[in-house]
């Protein structure tokens, strides 16, 4: 069974009861650590894979109970080397204290936002009007970061004109998608070239009914074929 501190090879290495059936091979990808009480204390250890990399963030809906010592926990992976990408950070109107989230947002930005390292936004609206968290969040972002800086605007549903309102000003934008069918309606209003492929652990369900109860690095290549990016086939 895997731990809470299961290595990437280790999970890599985890029978699954249905392989993928697509083509495509798996070079690699973000491991995302926005979770302050799940912070690994040494991300070199657990993001052992080349080709891999990880993401340090806060999420939105942790930010009211973000601690002194989270904060600080925060500040020192965001020192290592091996970490080339910020978040996830954002919105998140489904969650209270919107003023927190964007102290923070806007605190997280000006202070650790590098145009050498992609930054990840959480942006979610309220129910029935997610353009609300795009709009609010760009206009936040213009503020607090460079026009070049790389924006991976995350589980995005906003659709072709919000994600073509981010292109103007943030040319080096990419809208990534997890297998939802929201999602893929989210897609077509974006070029492939500036799409990404995700799986959402904890939130999304996991595709394959494995017995570890959580999304696995191969669930990727399920996801990519269901968005139209792999071919699906009979075997890998
Ligand atoms: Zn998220």
């Amino acid at each position: 069974m895997l731990g809470k501190d299961a290595r990437v090879s280790e999970m890599l290495r985890m029978p699954l009861s249905r392989r993928p059936g697509t083509t495509g091979r798996l070079r690699g990808g973000v491991v995302v650590f926005c979770d302050p009480h799940s912070y690994p204390r040494n991300v070199d250890r657990i993001v052992d894979v080349p080709g891999f990399i990880p993401a340090v963030g806060i999420h939105p809906k942790q930010v009211s109970t973000w601690t002194a010592s989270e904060m600080e926990s925060f500040k020192i992976l965001m020192r290592s080397p091996k970490v080339k990408a910020l978040g996830e950070v954002g919105l998140d109107f489904q969650a209270r204290h919107m003023e927190k989230q964007e102290e923070v947002l806007r605190y997280i930005l000006r202070a650790y936002a590098d145009p050498a390292k992609p930054v990840i936004l959480h942006l979610r609206g309220p129910r029935g009007n997610e353009g609300v968290a795009y709009s609010r969040g760009m206009k936040l972002a213009k503020k607090c970061l460079d026009k070049t800086q790389p924006v991976q605007l995350h589980c995005f549903n906003g659709g072709s004109a919000a994600f073509a309102r981010w292109r103007e000003y943030f040319p080096n934008v990419y809208a990534s998608f997890p297998l939802t069918k929201d999602q893929k309606r989210g897609l077509k209003g974006v070029p492939a070239e500036q799409s990404l492929i995700e799986i959402d652990a904890p939130y999304l369900p996991t595709v394959d009914k494995n017995p570890f109860r959580r999304l696995l690095p191969w669930q990727i290549k399920i996801s990519a074929a269901s968005l139209g990016f792999l071919a699906p086939k009979a075997k890998l």
